[in-house]
Order: C-alpha cells, then sequence, then structure tokens
C-alpha cells in the first residue's frame, strides 16, 4: 500500500531521524537518499542539547564512542580584544561533543537502515500531488508514489521550495578550509575558538583525531559575499591573508604545527526557513525537516539539534496527519515559526555584544 507510506527526502542528520521516528511509530517509509561524499560532511560541533534528542530515538549510544571528543574548552574572542574561556563541562547536561562527523552520520544512517524501510539511493526530482498521493519523479529514472513527503533534502528543500514560500533574510557564506598538523611534536590542545574581526567572525576547532592520522583541524570564515575577496577559492595567498587578520585562530595554527594549505571551499551559511514549514496539496500531506525547514547561522550551533528534533517532530505530526488530524501539520508549522522568530532575536543579541565594530556593514547589517 503506498497510501499510508511516507516518502523521506534526504540522508542526512534529519532524514535519519525522521525515518527512524516513523519506523517507531509502525509506519512504512520510502526513504529517497543519494549516497552523500561523506568527507565533505562539515559542523561537527554537537550542543549537549542533542542528548535527549538522540535518546527519544534510540541512538543514545552513537555519541559515546571513541571517535567523538568532549567538547570542554571554548575559547572566543568577541566583544574586547581579550581571549576568554567557558567551560562546558560544568553545563548541566555535561559538554557538548565535538563530531567525527562522517562517522556521527554513518551511525545515524545504519540506524535508519536498521528499521523496516525501503530505500532508493538517488535523489528526488519532481514531485505532483493529486487525489491524496504523491507521484515522485526520482533521479534513477523511477517513478514512485506516497501518502506523505517529508523533505529533509537541507538547503536546497527541493520539494519545500516548490510547496512553499522560502525567505532568507541575510547573504552568509562560510569559507572552510581542514588543515593538516604539519609538527608531530607539538600535542595540540582539543579546544574549539571563535573569534569576531571587523568583516566577519572565525571559527576554528581541532577535530577529533583518527587513528594513525595526523591531527586535523577546521578553521572556517563566515562573511557576506561583498566583503570576500574575488576568487577566494582559488587564491592561497588571499586566504592566508585574511586568517593573518585574526588575533587569536593565526597565533593557534601557528603555535600548535599547523599550515594553512589549499585556498577554502565555500558553502552557504545564511538564515533560511519555509513558510509553512508543512502543510496539504491536493489531500496530500508534507512537512520539511532540518535545514529544509530551517536553516540557521551556524553561529547558534543548532543546526544538527535541529535536524534531529524536527526531524522526529515532522514524523510524529506525519503519522498524526495520516491517520485524519491535519491539525497536526499547522501545529509544527508554527513551532518551526516560533523557534525561527526565537533565534532571530537570539542571533541580534549575540551580535549586538560585539561593539568593536559597530560602524562596519557586517556588524552593521546584523545588529540593525
Ligand atoms: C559552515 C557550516 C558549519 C556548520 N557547523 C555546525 C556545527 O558546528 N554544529 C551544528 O549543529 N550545525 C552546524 N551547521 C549546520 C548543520 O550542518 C546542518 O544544520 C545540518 O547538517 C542539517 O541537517 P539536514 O539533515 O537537515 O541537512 P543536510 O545535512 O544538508 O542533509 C541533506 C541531505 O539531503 C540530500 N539531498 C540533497 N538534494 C537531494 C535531492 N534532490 N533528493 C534527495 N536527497 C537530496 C543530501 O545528499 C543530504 O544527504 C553548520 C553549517 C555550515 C554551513
Amino acid at each position: 500500500m503506498t497510501a499510508d507510506r511516507t516518502a523521506v527526502i534526504g540522508s542526512g542528520p534529519a532524514g535519519a531521524a525522521a525515518c527512524i521516528a516513523l519506523g517507531q511509530l509502525g509506519r512504512p517509509v520510502l526513504w529517497i537518499a543519494p549516497p552523500d561524499s561523506m568527507n565533505a560532511r562539515i559542523g561537527e560541533s554537537l550542543s549537549p542539547s542533542a542528548r535527549p534528542l538522540l535518546e527519544a530515538l534510540g541512538l543514545e549510544h552513537v555519541i559515546t564512542g571513541p571517535e567523538h571528543r568532549p567538547a570542554n574548552a571554548l575559547f572566543s574572542c568577541w566583544g574586547s580584544d581579550h581571549l576568554t574561556e567557558r567551560s562546558d563541562a560544568l553545563r548541566l547536561q555535561g559538554p557538548g561533543l565535538v563530531l567525527d562527523r562522517p562517522a556521527f552520520e554513518e551511525q545515524l544512517r545504519s540506524a535508519a537502515m536498521a528499521t523496516d524501510l525501503d530505500r532508493q539511493e538517488t535523489t528526488l526530482e519532481d514531485l505532483v500531488a493529486a487525489k491524496g498521493q504523491w507521484s515522485l519523479q526520482l533521479g534513477n529514472g523511477n517513478m514512485v508514489s506516497a501518502g506523505f513527503v517529508i523533505d529533509c533534502s537541507g538547503r536546497k528543500a527541493v520539494a519545500g521550495r516548490l510547496l512553499a514560500c522560502q525567505q532568507q533574510d541575510d547573504q552568509l557564506v562560510a569559507a572552510l578550509a581542514f588543515l593538516d598538523q604539519q609538527d608531530p611534536d607539538v600535542a595540540p590542545t582539543a579546544a574549539t575558538m571563535i573569534e569576531a574581526v571587523a568583516d566577519s567572525w572565525w571559527y576554528a576547532s581541532l577535530l577529533p583525531q583518527r587513528e594513525s592520522q595526523p591531527p586535523r583541524m577546521v578553521i572556517a570564515r563566515f562573511s557576506d559575499p561583498d566583503l570576500q575577496p574575488r576568487g577566494l577559492t582559488r587564491d592561497r595567498a588571499a586566504w592566508q591573508r585574511l586568517v593573518g587578520e585574526t588575533l587569536y585562530i593565526q597565533r593557534w595554527i601557528d603555535s600548535a604545527g599547523f599550515a594553512i594549505g589549499k585556498p577554502p571551499n565555500l558553502a552557504s551559511a545564511a538564515t533560511a526557513w519555509l513558510e509553512p514549514a508543512a502543510g496539504v496539496l491536493e489531500g496530500a500531506g508534507w512537512a520539511a525537516a532540518g535545514d529544509a525547514a530551517v536553516a540557521f547561522d551556524p553561529l547558534s550551533s543548532h543546526g544538527l539539534t535541529t535536524a534531529l528534533w524536527s526531524g522526529r517532530q515532522a514524523a510524529i505530526a506525519a503519522s498524526s496527519a495520516i491517520n485524519g488530524d491535519r491539525e497536526s501539520l499547522a501545529v509544527y508549522s508554527q513551532k518551526i515559526a516560533r523557534g525561527v522568530e526565537q533565534f532571530r532575536q537570539e542571533r541580534r543579541q549575540v551580535y549586538a555584544r560585539e561593539g568593536r565594530f559597530r560602524d562596519q556593514p557586517f556588524w552593521q547589517r546584523r545588529c540593525g
């Protein structure tokens, strides 16, 4: 029966969470999940608030392994020239984690695959609703159908953007690079550092070390496209110059024996969301979860927890809607909208704490 089957689009954390939650609810699932290039996965800080979300999905074991490291030390240079330390170990829920992100995603996917679902390892290309059913055109040429669709395709929101209005309130872009340690005699501090500069903010984190590999660090600069040198992804000297504008990140890279290698890759880091995040078209229900529903400025470190939370909540709302309670979709959509509003207020407050650069366009755009 395809009428009560839910198609989940996307193989990231939100897609895996939605599949697992639907499995817990005894719902048949079709997972449209392309094979990802796992090395390209970015974003490794997992907030402590992920713990109860993972527990609800029966996934508490995925963060206990040695492949992830506790995020005990967070240093920040924000609002003054001093570097201050915040200890996450003192939080009630314990410290967050710095994930081996590819390993984490593999663990989520394995858990999703362990539920009884059908999987198509391909993309969604198009979808049409008629008489309470979705017809889905897939990248492998197959045409499949489902009674409900959950879009977890990340920032692309491949289904959601056809069904709702996608809003975006900034142009934030991340330039990011992975650095390998060159000097094996230095033991680098397991820390994460955030630093504000005149036209951007930076993030650097020591990644959990993999067996027989040198220590790795990720660094990222978050700015606006017009405040970024042209051709940065091909210009190592420009990238080195930008890193050199930081007070502390440059010092940490040098003192821990890392070196700037290739120029960075770029990724959108803008805050974007769908209005509404769920609904019904021609009698067929849909919802978006994870970045497809709402993608935050990474300053929040909320991306992964929102993906896990909304993947599960969208599954619960879908299950209720399939049982005839369509109000569940409006309630889900309102929760997403409230989350967006709360985040935008908090973001303004956090950026406003940086007073040193209040005459600079990057900061004016975020504090006005
Ligand atoms: C630079 C940067 C740093 C970040 N750092 C952090 C951090 O430290 N901590 C944190 O919590 N969050 C961070 N985030 C955010 C976090 O990575 C995302 O919020 C999270 O990955 C969202 O998960 P998702 O499953 O919704 O989407 P994604 O992880 O983007 O997964 C989307 C999936 O959809 C699939 N897909 C795409 N198109 C199609 C299609 N047509 N058909 C089928 N499938 C498709 C993709 O292959 C992918 O598997 C960061 C984001 C950025 C940009």
